[in-house]
């Protein structure tokens, strides 16, 4: 449309809105007819609907600054709806370089939270709430629920709260009141849910507080009990614009088409095979249903992409075309075809991170025959957050900037911080903050006054406060159960002291140290400990209790959280002991600091959404990891399908470079538990996909695998490295037939190494780190080498492999 047009449109309207409209829009040249239709169509329902990359958000942020230039809306009449605040304060900023000035206001850009605090903030009287009413957090939020539950005689064991936490979180994501609640729903929480709703509102009510999902669920009640409240917000929001449209809850719709309801100037984009939030409550149906809610839609559909490659686009269309009941888009590109996608196999995590750092490195100095990237420039994307610790843990070794996205790094998670309390405790019983850390964590009836009874006793007697606690128990301070609570906690850590050494021992008197008379008396010394120190982490998570109240917690987070300290474990094998590691992890801790410099991002591919990076990572790409058990198994073919959007989502935020990885073998506990590539990965199209070799040990660098002696990826990348062992061929043939949801024992193996490593003096072995080598002595379960490379050294057998066995 002309600026000429656009007069014409005004015909009839102010001077002052034709002259605005008149005003040059350069905005408008970047972008294409499709993008300019959408963002011209100023009024009536617009829906784009539009693979990644092809300019979506651009397109709704030049709509704003449409709005604004044409005089058709003040900043403060738009309503817009991003998915995160970052994404807000991003369009924000784009708002007004776009528009050549400072944007002043636009009060009402956020997300639906943001946004709806705001209103219910006016409003709150009408839902029986004062203005200054309290957001609830989840723990405020479990102790209240934990009330209820008690109050109703239910067992909390078997009901536990966080349960009924996310039953009434569903039902408010469903925009269900407690009366609302249908039949169907009234089984839930052994019957008692409803019930225990209705009184979980009325407590919240009496309390002037609201929890999350109230923020929507009470507007949405305003607007539609109070006509006038609604007209008048109908009038006053005079456009509404919604990115990622997909991924909206039934609440969110619900309040988005009452808003609408009058003139219908609703502008939604959205991605069908980008709705990755089901699992919150997300209905993708939102968005195809939008063209019957809003008949006479103008519907835009853009094909163009103008964020990746020609590969990376057909290895991602590729793999989500394994989806049923989509809408089915093809996206082009003008961009040269680039590199091709890159798949590579690993040994283990460890590797996996360490050569994901080789290659960020390598990036950097832009010696991958592209130009230099900046770290800025570069993400891995994890599907679970417990993979980001190998990362970080090797990034913090290497000195390699990096911020973790949408979440606290690794070390800096409450679990990881509870389990590391407990380790400093043992390693130096003098560690006061790491008592009080963990002193009621779990909860052990151990409140503030028996907190109280402890100080008073350690300092009375000029001791730490464990030591406190001992005197305490002993002097019967503290009464009831958190008395015998704290004595098995006293109890509890003295044993796992012990156990950081070994028994006591003779030892025979070295001449040459001999000092005094007194050195020359028979030596008594800690033998080696008989556990090792993985062994004694998982010894003081399970019986302090901490594990099992992780195992006991009903919230979406907690499978996440025992993941965690299972990594946290994982990550104790790297060093000698507990407390080599302890200090490992308080240098790197201290060493961060945020100097504003470019950095790597690690982030989950569902904070990802909407961002795009020159070079991405995907690693983890092995079944059970990705596409998740967890979410197969509860969620079936629709779980399934959740996950190839997020394979998806993640490859389509590559513009120039996308690598994915997986490993072979994934150390837990100490055991090598093998797993199969991701079904993801035969998924993607060949022609598409280059098979790496990894460099060093493995082979002989890239492009050296060999190719093309079989069919399918996964195959060409098995040859490329470590699958060629029988034992991953046997797992291969048991798990050939790959059924959505199988248990995860049958797909994944344990391989316990100790059974198979009877040794021989002479032997040729190999050891990951130090490679090929000779067994020089035997003693127990250690063996010393004669690397090759690394000279002798004493090591684990359990590490070790016969040299025959090694796979590649
Ligand atoms: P996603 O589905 O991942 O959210 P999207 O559809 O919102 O993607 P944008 O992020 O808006 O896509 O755009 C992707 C990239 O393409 C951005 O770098 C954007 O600046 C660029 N882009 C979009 N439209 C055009 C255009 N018409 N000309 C040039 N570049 C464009
Ligand atoms: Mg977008």
């Amino acid at each position: 449309m002309s600026s000429f047009d656009e007069m014409d449109a005004f015909e009839g309207a102010s001077l002052s809105a034709r002259a605005m409209a008149a005003r040059p829009a350069p905005y408008l040249d970047e972008l294409n007819p499709a993008q300019r239709a959408a963002v011209e169509a100023l009024d009536g329902p617009v829906l784009m609907l539009a693979g990644a990359g092809t300019g979506k958000t651009k397109a709704l942020t030049a709509r704003i600054v449409h709005l604004l230039n044409t005089g058709r809306a003040r900043p403060n009449e738009i309503l817009a709806v991003t998915f995160t605040n970052k994404a807000a304060r991003e369009m924000k900023l784009r708002v007004g370089r776009m528009l050549g000035e400072t944007v002043e206001g636009m009060p009402w850009l956020g997300t639906f939270h943001s946004i709806c605090v705001k209103l219910l903030r006016r409003h709150a009287e009408l839902v029986e709430l004062k203005s200054n009413f309290t957001i609830l957090d989840t723990d405020d939020q479990i102790r209240l629920m934990k009330q209820l539950i008690a109050a109703e005689g239910i067992d909390d064991k078997r009901w536990p709260a966080r349960m009924l936490s996310g039953v009434i979180d569903g039902w408010k994501n469903r925009a269900l009141t407690p009366e609302k609640v249908p039949a169907a729903d009234a089984s839930a929480f052994n019957g008692k849910g409803p019930k225990l709703y209705a009184a979980y509102q009325a407590r919240l009510r009496e309390l002037n507080a609201v929890d999350f999902g109230d923020l929507l669920l009470h507007m949405v009640t305003i607007f539609q009990t109070h006509e006038d409240v609604l007209q008048q917000y109908q009038r006053w929001f005079r456009y509404i614009l919604v990115d990622e449209y997909q991924d909206t809850n039934v609440a969110q719709y619900l309040w988005l088409r009452l808003l609408a309801g009058g003139h219908k100037n609703i502008c939604c984009v959205g991605d069908d095979d980008q709705s990755i939030y089901g699992w919150r409550g997300a209905e993708v149906g939102n968005i195809l249903r939008f063209e019957k809610d809003f008949p006479g839609a103008h519907v835009v559909r853009l094909e163009q992409n103008y964020r990746s490659t020609p590969h990376i686009l057909k290895a991602a269309s590729g793999v989500i075309s394994g989806n049923q009941g989509r809408l089915g888009k093809e996206l082009w590109t003008e961009v040269p075809d680039g590199e091709k996608v890159r798949l590579i196999g690993h040994w283990d995590g460890d590797e996996e991170a360490r050569w994901v750092g080789d290659e960020i490195e390598a990036l950097q100095r832009g010696s991958r025959g592209m130009d230099p990237l900046s770290l800025d420039q570069m993400a891995i994307l994890v599907r679970a957050s417990h993979q980001m610790r190998a990362f970080e843990d090797r990034f913090l070794t290497i000195g390699l900037p990096y911020r973790v996205i949408g979440g606290p790094r690794f070390y800096e998670r409450m679990e990881i911080r509870d389990a590391m309390a407990y380790f400093r405790l043992v390693v130096s019983p003098d560690d006061d903050l790491a008592f009080e850390r963990i002193v009621n964590t779990p909860k052990r009836g151990l409140g503030d006054k028996a907190q109280q009874t402890i100080q008073v006793a350690a300092r009375a007697n000029g001791v730490s406060l464990l030591e406190g606690a001992r005197i305490a128990v002993e002097q019967g301070l503290i009464k009831g159960k958190g008395g015998g609570a704290l004595r098995e906690l006293v109890d509890g850590l003295a044993r796992w002291t012990g156990k950081l050494r070994g028994p006591l021992r003779e030892v025979g008197v070295d001449a040459d140290r001999v000092v005094d008379d007194e050195d020359r008396a028979v030596r008594m010394e800690h033998g080696p400990s008989d556990i090792s120190h993985m062994e004694l982490a998982e010894i003081i998570l399970d019986e302090s209790g901490y594990t099992a109240m992780w195992q006991n917690d009903k919230t979406p987070e907690a499978p996440g959280r025992l993941e965690n300290l299972k990594e946290l474990v994982k990550a104790l094998e790297g060093f000698e002991n507990l407390q080599g590691f302890l200090e490992h992890v308080s240098l790197i801790m201290d060493n961060e600091t945020d100097d504003g410099g470019a950095k790597v991002s690690i982030m989950t591919l569902h904070a990802a959404k909407g961002l795009e990076f020159p070079a991405v990572f995907l690693p983890g790409w092995e079944d059970g990891l990705f596409p998740s058990q967890r979410s197969m198994d509860e969620s079936g073919v629709k779980g399934l399908e959740e996950e190839r959007r997020l394979a998806y989502v993640g490859i389509t935020r590559a513009e120039e470079l996308c690598t994915i990885s997986f490993a072979a073998n994934r150390r837990v506990f100490g055991q090598w538990q093998s797993s199969m590539p991701s079904r993801f990965i035969d998924e993607l199209p060949e022609a598409h996909v280059d098979v790496l070799t990894p460099p060093g040990l493995y082979g002989g660098g890239y492009g050296a695998a060999g190719m093309g002696m079989s069919s399918g990826i996964e195959a060409r990348a098995a040859e490329a490295n470590v699958y060629n062992s029988p034992g991953w061929k046997r797992l291969q043939a048991r798990s050939s037939e790959r059924p959505v949801s199988q248990p995860r024992e049958s797909r994944t193996t344990v391989i316990d190494l100790d059974a198979v490593s009877a040794y021989t003096m002479g032997e040729r072995v190999f050891h990951q780190k130090f490679g090929y080598g000779a067994v020089t002595g035997i003693e127990g379960d250690k063996l010393e080498i004669d690397f090759d490379k690394a000279g002798v050294k004493k090591v684990v057998a359990r590490f070790i492999m016969a040299a025959d066995d090694v796979p590649f």
